[in-house]
Protein backbone atom coordinates (compact mmCIF):
# COMPACT_ATOMS: atom_id res chain seq x y z
CA UNK A 1 0.00 0.00 0.00
CA UNK A 2 1.17 3.09 -0.96
CA UNK A 3 1.56 5.64 1.94
CA UNK A 4 1.49 9.91 1.82
CA UNK A 5 5.03 8.94 4.05
CA UNK A 6 6.59 6.68 0.21
CA UNK A 7 5.97 9.95 -1.33
CA UNK A 8 8.05 12.19 1.12
CA UNK A 9 11.60 11.87 0.23
CA UNK A 10 11.19 12.32 -3.62
CA UNK A 11 9.56 15.63 -3.25
CA UNK A 12 11.57 17.39 -0.91
CA UNK A 13 14.96 15.60 -1.66
CA UNK A 14 17.89 14.91 0.63
CA UNK A 15 17.97 17.01 3.87
CA UNK A 16 21.44 18.91 3.60
CA UNK A 17 24.06 18.61 6.56
CA UNK A 18 23.84 21.96 8.73
CA UNK A 19 27.35 23.93 8.36
CA UNK A 20 27.03 25.94 11.04
CA UNK A 21 29.74 24.76 13.50
CA UNK A 22 29.93 27.62 16.24
CA UNK A 23 29.01 30.64 17.72
CA UNK A 24 32.37 32.84 17.20
CA UNK A 25 33.19 36.52 18.97
CA UNK A 26 33.71 39.07 16.65
CA UNK A 27 35.57 40.99 18.90
CA UNK A 28 38.29 38.47 20.22
CA UNK A 29 37.45 35.14 18.13
CA UNK A 30 36.31 33.09 21.08
CA UNK A 31 33.96 30.33 20.62
CA UNK A 32 30.62 29.23 21.99
CA UNK A 33 28.08 25.94 20.78
CA UNK A 34 25.55 26.77 18.79
CA UNK A 35 22.67 28.29 21.55
CA UNK A 36 20.86 31.24 22.07
CA UNK A 37 23.58 33.42 22.98
CA UNK A 38 24.09 36.77 20.99
CA UNK A 39 27.04 38.14 23.18
CA UNK A 40 30.72 37.34 24.29
CA UNK A 41 31.07 36.31 27.87
CA UNK A 42 34.61 37.49 27.78
CA UNK A 43 35.07 41.05 25.46
CA UNK A 44 31.32 41.69 24.92
CA UNK A 45 31.34 41.71 21.85
CA UNK A 46 28.67 40.27 19.02
CA UNK A 47 28.75 36.59 18.01
CA UNK A 48 28.43 35.73 14.86
CA UNK A 49 28.05 32.35 13.22
CA UNK A 50 31.13 30.03 12.26
CA UNK A 51 31.08 27.58 9.44
CA UNK A 52 32.52 23.90 8.71
CA UNK A 53 34.56 25.27 5.68
CA UNK A 54 34.61 21.48 4.56
CA UNK A 55 31.03 21.28 4.78
CA UNK A 56 30.04 24.30 2.85
CA UNK A 57 33.12 23.28 0.08
CA UNK A 58 31.07 20.40 -0.91
CA UNK A 59 28.23 22.78 -1.54
CA UNK A 60 27.92 23.05 -5.95
CA UNK A 61 25.79 25.21 -8.32
CA UNK A 62 23.71 22.24 -8.95
CA UNK A 63 22.43 21.52 -5.91
CA UNK A 64 21.44 25.20 -5.16
CA UNK A 65 19.88 25.34 -8.97
CA UNK A 66 17.44 22.55 -8.34
CA UNK A 67 16.44 23.94 -5.14
CA UNK A 68 13.24 25.23 -4.13
CA UNK A 69 11.88 28.52 -5.90
CA UNK A 70 12.89 30.88 -2.76
CA UNK A 71 15.72 31.17 -0.27
CA UNK A 72 15.49 27.89 0.94
CA UNK A 73 17.65 26.54 -2.29
CA UNK A 74 20.63 28.08 -0.21
CA UNK A 75 19.67 26.38 2.94
CA UNK A 76 23.41 24.36 2.63
CA UNK A 77 25.04 27.75 3.09
CA UNK A 78 22.66 28.92 6.49
CA UNK A 79 22.83 27.88 10.08
CA UNK A 80 19.27 26.83 10.10
CA UNK A 81 16.59 25.23 7.89
CA UNK A 82 18.03 22.43 6.21
CA UNK A 83 15.01 19.90 6.99
CA UNK A 84 12.62 21.56 5.03
CA UNK A 85 9.26 20.04 7.98
CA UNK A 86 11.33 21.91 10.57
CA UNK A 87 11.11 25.25 9.13
CA UNK A 88 8.93 28.62 10.21
CA UNK A 89 8.76 30.25 7.48
CA UNK A 90 6.35 31.95 4.33
CA UNK A 91 9.62 31.09 2.10
CA UNK A 92 10.69 34.54 1.03
CA UNK A 93 13.20 34.99 -1.46
CA UNK A 94 14.18 35.03 -5.37
CA UNK A 95 12.93 38.53 -5.59
CA UNK A 96 13.20 40.21 -9.15
CA UNK A 97 16.14 41.77 -10.04
CA UNK A 98 15.50 44.43 -12.18
CA UNK A 99 16.86 45.73 -15.01
CA UNK A 100 17.23 50.05 -14.67
CA UNK A 101 18.63 51.24 -17.42
CA UNK A 102 15.92 54.52 -17.35
CA UNK A 103 17.66 55.35 -14.11
CA UNK A 104 21.01 54.19 -14.87
CA UNK A 105 20.56 56.89 -18.03
CA UNK A 106 19.51 59.64 -15.47
CA UNK A 107 22.21 59.16 -12.73
CA UNK A 108 24.71 59.43 -15.72
CA UNK A 109 25.76 55.37 -15.48
CA UNK A 110 27.00 53.89 -18.56
CA UNK A 111 27.29 50.31 -17.00
CA UNK A 112 24.69 47.93 -16.65
CA UNK A 113 22.53 48.44 -13.42
CA UNK A 114 19.89 46.45 -11.51
CA UNK A 115 17.76 47.17 -8.45
CA UNK A 116 17.55 44.18 -5.95
CA UNK A 117 13.63 44.45 -5.57
CA UNK A 118 13.27 42.82 -1.66
CA UNK A 119 9.82 44.93 -1.94
CA UNK A 120 8.36 41.55 -3.04
CA UNK A 121 8.66 39.47 -0.26
CA UNK A 122 5.81 37.73 1.64
CA UNK A 123 5.73 40.63 3.89
CA UNK A 124 6.92 43.00 1.25
CA UNK A 125 10.59 44.04 3.40
CA UNK A 126 14.13 42.14 3.15
CA UNK A 127 12.90 41.16 6.43
CA UNK A 128 11.30 38.23 5.69
CA UNK A 129 14.98 36.47 4.90
CA UNK A 130 16.26 37.68 7.98
CA UNK A 131 13.18 36.11 10.35
CA UNK A 132 13.00 32.73 8.37
CA UNK A 133 16.21 31.79 9.32
CA UNK A 134 16.18 33.29 13.14
CA UNK A 135 12.52 31.56 13.83
CA UNK A 136 13.78 28.15 11.95
CA UNK A 137 16.61 28.11 14.29
CA UNK A 138 14.63 29.22 17.42
CA UNK A 139 11.95 26.59 17.22
CA UNK A 140 14.50 24.01 16.86
CA UNK A 141 16.31 25.86 20.31
CA UNK A 142 12.76 24.78 21.87
CA UNK A 143 11.64 28.62 21.98
CA UNK A 144 7.69 28.62 21.92
CA UNK A 145 7.01 32.17 21.61
CA UNK A 146 8.60 34.47 19.21
CA UNK A 147 9.66 38.53 19.15
CA UNK A 148 11.77 41.10 18.19
CA UNK A 149 12.45 44.69 18.81
CA UNK A 150 11.56 46.59 15.16
CA UNK A 151 11.65 49.70 13.45
CA UNK A 152 8.41 48.84 11.52
CA UNK A 153 9.49 46.00 8.91
CA UNK A 154 11.05 43.83 11.40
CA UNK A 155 7.44 43.24 13.89
CA UNK A 156 5.10 43.01 10.23
CA UNK A 157 7.32 40.09 9.34
CA UNK A 158 7.62 38.05 12.78
CA UNK A 159 3.88 38.46 13.15
CA UNK A 160 3.21 37.26 10.15
CA UNK A 161 5.47 34.13 10.71
CA UNK A 162 3.83 33.18 13.83
CA UNK A 163 0.43 33.29 12.81
CA UNK A 164 1.87 31.06 9.85
CA UNK A 165 3.17 28.62 12.67
CA UNK A 166 0.59 29.20 15.24
CA UNK A 167 2.98 30.48 17.65
CA UNK A 168 2.30 33.40 19.80
CA UNK A 169 4.13 36.65 19.46
CA UNK A 170 5.30 39.51 21.40
CA UNK A 171 6.86 42.43 19.14
CA UNK A 172 8.11 46.15 20.63
CA UNK A 173 7.88 48.96 18.06
CA UNK A 174 8.77 52.71 19.07
CA UNK A 175 5.24 54.65 19.63
CA UNK A 176 5.35 56.93 16.42
CA UNK A 177 6.19 54.31 13.57
CA UNK A 178 3.76 54.70 10.15
CA UNK A 179 0.10 53.35 10.12
CA UNK A 180 1.40 51.35 6.96
CA UNK A 181 3.77 49.89 9.22
CA UNK A 182 1.49 49.23 12.43
CA UNK A 183 -1.27 47.79 10.55
CA UNK A 184 0.28 45.32 8.40
CA UNK A 185 1.51 44.11 12.03
CA UNK A 186 -1.21 44.31 14.03
CA UNK A 187 -3.87 42.36 11.59
CA UNK A 188 -1.85 39.11 12.21
CA UNK A 189 -3.25 38.84 15.85
CA UNK A 190 -0.18 39.08 17.74
CA UNK A 191 0.49 41.34 20.81
CA UNK A 192 2.03 44.57 19.53
CA UNK A 193 3.94 46.79 22.06
CA UNK A 194 4.04 50.38 21.12
CA UNK A 195 6.83 52.25 23.28
CA UNK A 196 7.12 56.13 24.24
CA UNK A 197 10.31 56.25 23.13
CA UNK A 198 12.79 55.43 19.68
CA UNK A 199 14.82 52.31 18.57
CA UNK A 200 17.17 52.62 20.52
CA UNK A 201 14.83 52.62 23.78
CA UNK A 202 12.99 49.82 22.42
CA UNK A 203 15.98 47.83 22.05
CA UNK A 204 17.42 48.55 25.31
CA UNK A 205 14.48 47.34 26.99
CA UNK A 206 14.22 44.03 24.80
CA UNK A 207 17.27 43.45 26.02
CA UNK A 208 16.12 43.69 29.62
CA UNK A 209 13.29 41.56 29.18
CA UNK A 210 15.20 38.56 27.11
CA UNK A 211 17.12 38.17 30.68
CA UNK A 212 13.80 37.77 32.90
CA UNK A 213 12.18 34.61 33.74
CA UNK A 214 8.67 35.79 32.08
CA UNK A 215 10.78 35.97 28.39
CA UNK A 216 12.96 32.89 29.28
CA UNK A 217 10.66 31.14 26.51
CA UNK A 218 10.69 34.12 23.84
CA UNK A 219 12.97 34.15 21.20
CA UNK A 220 13.65 37.76 20.22
CA UNK A 221 14.83 37.21 16.27
CA UNK A 222 17.10 40.61 16.74
CA UNK A 223 18.22 40.05 20.45
CA UNK A 224 19.02 36.69 21.90
CA UNK A 225 18.77 34.74 18.50
CA UNK A 226 20.61 37.19 16.59
CA UNK A 227 23.90 35.43 15.17
CA UNK A 228 21.21 33.33 13.09
CA UNK A 229 19.07 36.27 11.90
CA UNK A 230 21.88 37.98 11.04
CA UNK A 231 22.63 35.26 8.45
CA UNK A 232 19.71 35.32 6.54
CA UNK A 233 20.81 38.58 5.04
CA UNK A 234 23.35 36.49 3.36
CA UNK A 235 20.77 35.68 0.86
CA UNK A 236 20.69 38.88 -0.32
CA UNK A 237 23.95 38.44 -1.84
CA UNK A 238 24.06 34.36 -3.11
CA UNK A 239 20.56 35.20 -5.04
CA UNK A 240 22.28 38.65 -6.60
CA UNK A 241 24.90 36.19 -7.76
CA UNK A 242 23.21 33.74 -8.62
CA UNK A 243 20.63 36.01 -10.91
CA UNK A 244 23.34 37.24 -12.96
CA UNK A 245 24.76 33.91 -14.01
CA UNK A 246 27.04 33.47 -11.01
CA UNK A 247 28.75 36.36 -11.21
CA UNK A 248 29.13 39.26 -8.03
CA UNK A 249 28.58 42.49 -9.23
CA UNK A 250 31.49 45.00 -9.25
CA UNK A 251 29.59 47.82 -6.80
CA UNK A 252 26.51 47.27 -4.42
CA UNK A 253 24.71 50.20 -2.73
CA UNK A 254 22.91 48.93 0.46
CA UNK A 255 20.44 50.59 3.30
CA UNK A 256 22.17 50.46 6.90
CA UNK A 257 19.87 50.37 9.98
CA UNK A 258 21.92 48.49 11.99
CA UNK A 259 24.79 48.09 9.48
CA UNK A 260 24.38 44.08 9.50
CA UNK A 261 22.81 43.41 6.06
CA UNK A 262 26.24 45.52 4.38
CA UNK A 263 28.00 43.03 6.27
CA UNK A 264 26.18 39.83 4.99
CA UNK A 265 26.22 40.47 1.75
CA UNK A 266 29.67 41.16 1.50
CA UNK A 267 30.17 37.43 3.68
CA UNK A 268 28.17 36.21 1.41
CA UNK A 269 30.01 36.95 -1.73
CA UNK A 270 33.12 36.37 0.04
CA UNK A 271 31.99 32.99 0.82
CA UNK A 272 30.58 32.01 -3.12
CA UNK A 273 34.33 32.67 -3.50
CA UNK A 274 35.67 31.03 -1.02
CA UNK A 275 33.96 28.08 -1.51
CA UNK A 276 34.58 28.33 -5.53
CA UNK A 277 31.04 28.65 -6.68
CA UNK A 278 32.01 32.15 -8.24
CA UNK A 279 34.82 33.83 -8.96
CA UNK A 280 35.43 37.61 -8.00
CA UNK A 281 35.40 40.23 -10.12
CA UNK A 282 39.13 41.16 -11.60
CA UNK A 283 39.08 43.91 -9.26
CA UNK A 284 37.15 42.80 -6.54
CA UNK A 285 33.48 43.72 -5.51
CA UNK A 286 32.99 47.61 -3.81
CA UNK A 287 30.16 48.05 -0.98
CA UNK A 288 28.68 51.48 -0.26
CA UNK A 289 26.12 52.01 2.36
CA UNK A 290 23.39 54.44 2.48
CA UNK A 291 21.93 55.98 5.30
CA UNK A 292 19.59 59.29 6.01
CA UNK A 293 20.91 62.89 7.17
CA UNK A 294 18.71 62.38 10.20
CA UNK A 295 20.72 58.97 11.06
CA UNK A 296 23.90 58.90 9.64
CA UNK A 297 26.38 57.84 12.44
CA UNK A 298 28.08 55.15 10.88
CA UNK A 299 28.68 57.13 7.24
CA UNK A 300 29.95 60.37 9.30
CA UNK A 301 32.34 58.09 11.75
CA UNK A 302 33.63 56.96 7.79
CA UNK A 303 33.97 60.85 6.52
CA UNK A 304 36.05 61.29 9.94
CA UNK A 305 37.79 58.39 9.42
CA UNK A 306 37.01 57.18 12.72
CA UNK A 307 36.29 53.91 14.22
CA UNK A 308 34.42 55.51 16.74
CA UNK A 309 30.87 55.92 15.97
CA UNK A 310 28.70 58.32 18.30
CA UNK A 311 25.04 57.07 19.03
CA UNK A 312 22.90 59.73 17.46
CA UNK A 313 18.78 60.50 18.13
CA UNK A 314 17.14 59.89 14.65
CA UNK A 315 14.47 61.67 12.80
CA UNK A 316 13.32 62.09 9.58
CA UNK A 317 10.90 59.69 7.37
CA UNK A 318 13.41 56.80 6.97
CA UNK A 319 12.14 55.38 10.40
CA UNK A 320 12.79 51.70 8.99
CA UNK A 321 16.83 52.75 9.13
CA UNK A 322 16.52 54.83 12.36
CA UNK A 323 19.06 53.10 14.58
CA UNK A 324 20.99 55.03 16.07
CA UNK A 325 23.58 53.22 17.87
CA UNK A 326 24.17 50.51 15.06
CA UNK A 327 24.95 47.20 16.58
CA UNK A 328 27.24 46.35 13.34
CA UNK A 329 28.13 49.94 12.23
CA UNK A 330 31.69 49.20 13.31
CA UNK A 331 31.78 45.93 11.16
CA UNK A 332 30.06 47.97 8.26
CA UNK A 333 32.48 50.74 8.27
CA UNK A 334 35.25 47.42 8.09
CA UNK A 335 33.52 46.21 5.01
CA UNK A 336 33.38 49.17 2.78
CA UNK A 337 37.46 50.46 4.25
CA UNK A 338 38.29 46.94 2.98
CA UNK A 339 36.84 46.71 -0.73
CA UNK A 340 37.16 50.20 -1.27
CA UNK A 341 33.48 51.28 -0.98
CA UNK A 342 32.07 54.54 0.65
CA UNK A 343 29.34 55.61 2.37
CA UNK A 344 26.60 58.96 2.11
CA UNK A 345 23.41 59.83 3.33
CA UNK A 346 20.60 61.89 2.05
CA UNK A 347 17.99 64.18 3.76
CA UNK A 348 13.64 63.59 3.35
CA UNK A 349 13.51 65.75 0.18
CA UNK A 350 16.49 63.98 -1.34
CA UNK A 351 14.50 60.51 -0.16
CA UNK A 352 11.04 61.98 -1.45
CA UNK A 353 12.59 62.79 -4.62
CA UNK A 354 14.53 59.38 -5.54
CA UNK A 355 11.34 57.21 -4.42
CA UNK A 356 9.78 58.87 -7.58
CA UNK A 357 12.38 58.87 -9.11
CA UNK A 358 12.70 55.31 -9.34
CA UNK A 359 9.21 54.50 -9.84
CA UNK A 360 8.78 56.88 -12.72
CA UNK A 361 11.90 55.00 -14.33
CA UNK A 362 11.83 51.31 -13.35
CA UNK A 363 8.43 50.62 -11.96
CA UNK A 364 9.45 49.92 -8.88
CA UNK A 365 7.66 51.61 -5.32
CA UNK A 366 9.97 51.44 -2.74
CA UNK A 367 9.14 52.73 0.68
CA UNK A 368 11.15 55.41 2.71
CA UNK A 369 14.46 53.09 2.79
CA UNK A 370 14.64 52.67 -0.77
CA UNK A 371 14.72 56.11 -1.44
CA UNK A 372 17.44 56.65 0.95
CA UNK A 373 19.46 54.10 -1.10
CA UNK A 374 18.83 55.53 -4.51
CA UNK A 375 19.74 59.31 -3.32
CA UNK A 376 22.75 58.05 -1.95
CA UNK A 377 23.71 56.09 -5.20
CA UNK A 378 23.00 59.25 -6.98
CA UNK A 379 24.88 61.47 -4.66
CA UNK A 380 27.50 58.61 -5.14
CA UNK A 381 27.77 58.89 -8.90
CA UNK A 382 27.90 63.01 -8.59
CA UNK A 383 31.13 62.76 -6.36
CA UNK A 384 32.76 60.20 -8.25
CA UNK A 385 33.01 57.73 -5.44
CA UNK A 386 30.76 55.33 -7.36
CA UNK A 387 32.07 54.09 -10.80
CA UNK A 388 29.74 55.05 -14.00
CA UNK A 389 31.42 52.26 -16.23
CA UNK A 390 31.20 49.38 -13.50
CA UNK A 391 28.63 46.88 -12.86
CA UNK A 392 25.72 47.86 -9.99
CA UNK A 393 23.36 46.79 -7.70
CA UNK A 394 21.36 48.41 -5.49
CA UNK A 395 18.98 47.43 -3.10
CA UNK A 396 15.24 47.87 -2.52
CA UNK A 397 14.58 46.65 0.81
CA UNK A 398 10.86 47.59 1.45
CA UNK A 399 7.21 48.39 -0.34
CA UNK A 400 6.24 51.83 -0.56
CA UNK A 401 2.29 51.53 0.07
CA UNK A 402 4.05 51.29 4.12
CA UNK A 403 4.95 54.62 3.90
CA UNK A 404 2.42 56.70 1.71
CA UNK A 405 2.85 59.81 3.59
CA UNK A 406 6.27 60.15 1.96
CA UNK A 407 4.98 60.91 -1.64
CA UNK A 408 1.36 61.09 -0.69
CA UNK A 409 1.53 65.73 -0.64
CA UNK A 410 3.67 65.14 -4.06
CA UNK A 411 1.86 63.09 -6.24
CA UNK A 412 -2.17 62.80 -7.45
CA UNK A 413 -4.43 62.64 -10.23
CA UNK A 414 -2.41 64.57 -13.45
CA UNK A 415 -5.93 65.99 -14.46
CA UNK A 416 -9.59 66.49 -12.93
CA UNK A 417 -12.38 65.70 -15.65
CA UNK A 418 -15.78 65.50 -15.92
CA UNK A 419 -17.11 61.97 -17.42
CA UNK A 420 -17.76 63.91 -20.85
CA UNK A 421 -15.58 63.88 -24.71
CA UNK A 422 -16.12 68.13 -24.37
CA UNK A 423 -15.21 68.32 -20.83
CA UNK A 424 -11.94 65.80 -21.86
CA UNK A 425 -11.16 68.11 -24.68
CA UNK A 426 -11.52 71.51 -22.71
CA UNK A 427 -9.38 70.05 -20.26
CA UNK A 428 -6.58 69.36 -22.92
CA UNK A 429 -6.55 65.65 -22.98
CA UNK A 430 -7.20 65.65 -27.05
CA UNK A 431 -4.34 67.98 -27.33
C1 LIG B 1 15.84 46.70 8.73
C2 LIG B 1 15.91 47.34 7.41
C3 LIG B 1 17.14 47.63 6.77
C4 LIG B 1 18.53 47.52 7.36
O1 LIG B 1 18.79 46.53 8.22
P1 LIG B 1 20.15 46.37 9.06
O2 LIG B 1 20.54 44.96 8.80
O3 LIG B 1 19.77 46.61 10.49
O4 LIG B 1 21.17 47.37 8.58
C5 LIG B 1 17.08 48.14 5.49
N1 LIG B 1 15.91 48.39 4.86
C6 LIG B 1 14.73 48.13 5.44
C7 LIG B 1 13.49 48.45 4.69
C8 LIG B 1 14.68 47.58 6.72
O5 LIG B 1 13.48 47.34 7.28
ZN1 LIG C 1 34.81 38.31 22.56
Amino acid sequence: MTSIIDATPSQTGPVAPNPARVLVCRGCGTEYPLIAQHACYECFGPLEVGYDAATLARVTRADIEAGPQNLWRYAALLPAGQDPTARVTLDPGLTPLVPAAGLAAELGIRAPLWVKDDSANPTHSFKDRVVSVALTAARGLGFTRFGCASTGNLANSVAAHAARAGVPSIVFIPGDLEQGKVVTTAVYGGDVVAIDGSYDDVNRLCGELVETDEFEDTAFVNVNVRPYYAEGSKTLGYEVAEQLGWRIPEQVVIPMASGELLTKIDKAFSELVEIGLVEAPANGWKVFGAQSAGCNPIAVALHADTDVITPVRPTGIAKSLNIGDPAAGLYALEAVRRTGGWMDYADDDEIRAAIRQLARTTGVFAETAGGVTVAVLGKLVASGRLDPDAETVVYNTGEGLKTLDAVAAQVGPTYRVKPSLRAARDAGLLG
